[in-house]
């Protein structure tokens, strides 16, 4: 359950969430009954029970290429091996394997987020049945986030850069992440026609950073405010 309440600093460091939720467009694709008119992004916080909703026996273990096991829903499999031929997607499934991050679809409120406490990237159950080529960008986006994770990178940033720059900078690190699949596959026009709201989403932003990285990366901690400031 995404909360808007302010927590004690130990109990949100343990329960802090990841999401994504960007700009206009967030709220579930056409597909998803009933329609949510657009909203701004969620609060990046999550209070639930400390424990992984997913139950193992349903997983399907997804091998990485450099050998490494990611357990998944198997309906994400088809997105894993996709992200698993982009040079950029091949590391995160590195770091989602060494780590030990699991893969799940839900109902959510956002398109996706990566949840610290129990190691687990949900996908929106939206976009079950959307491309798997688009669904691997947003898992590239939620695995940049588990990297950070994993690898020590977001405490690092956030002992020299504070926690509202270090969640900004998160943000952008794994906006960027998801934007560079799309390009890779799909190219500078993006995805065309976008099938759902998401598709065009990532359209819009790639269309935003090829037309100015700088102005993109100066529009960070605007684009991200929601998500980072409580
Ligand atoms: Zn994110």
């Amino acid at each position: 359950m995404n909360v808007q309440v302010p927590v004690q600093n130990a109990v949100r460091a343990l329960l802090i969430l990841v999401a994504l939720c960007v700009g206009t467009a967030c709220g579930p694709a056409a597909a998803a009954p009933p329609a949510r008119a657009p909203e701004p992004r969620q609060a990046a916080v999550i209070i639930g029970p400390p424990t992984a909703t997913w139950d193992a026996q349903q997983l399907a273990p997804f091998r990485a290429p450099d050998g490494g096991i990611v357990l998944a829903d198997p309906g994400l499999v088809p997105a894993l091996t996709v992200l698993a031929q982009v040079d950029i997607g091949r590391p995160l499934l590195s770091a989602l394997a060494r780590g030990n991050v699991h893969l799940e679809y839900d109902d959510l409120d956002e398109w996706a987020h990566y949840e610290l406490s129990t190691r687990t990237i949900r996908i929106d159950e939206s976009l079950q049945d959307a491309d798997p080529r688009a669904v691997a960008a947003l898992l590239a986006h939620e695995a940049s986030h588990a990297q950070a994770h994993v690898d020590g990178i977001g405490d690092r940033e956030e002992q020299t850069l504070g926690e509202l720059t270090a969640c900004v900078e998160d943000e952008h690190r794994a906006t960027v992440t998801e934007l560079n699949v799309w390009l890779q596959l799909f190219g500078r026009s993006g995805k065309q026609p976008a099938a759902n709201d998401y598709e065009e989403q990532v359209n819009a932003q790639l269309a935003d950073y090829l037309a100015s990285p700088t102005t993109f990366r100066e529009s960070a901690p605007r684009e991200h405010a929601l998500q980072c400031v409580e």
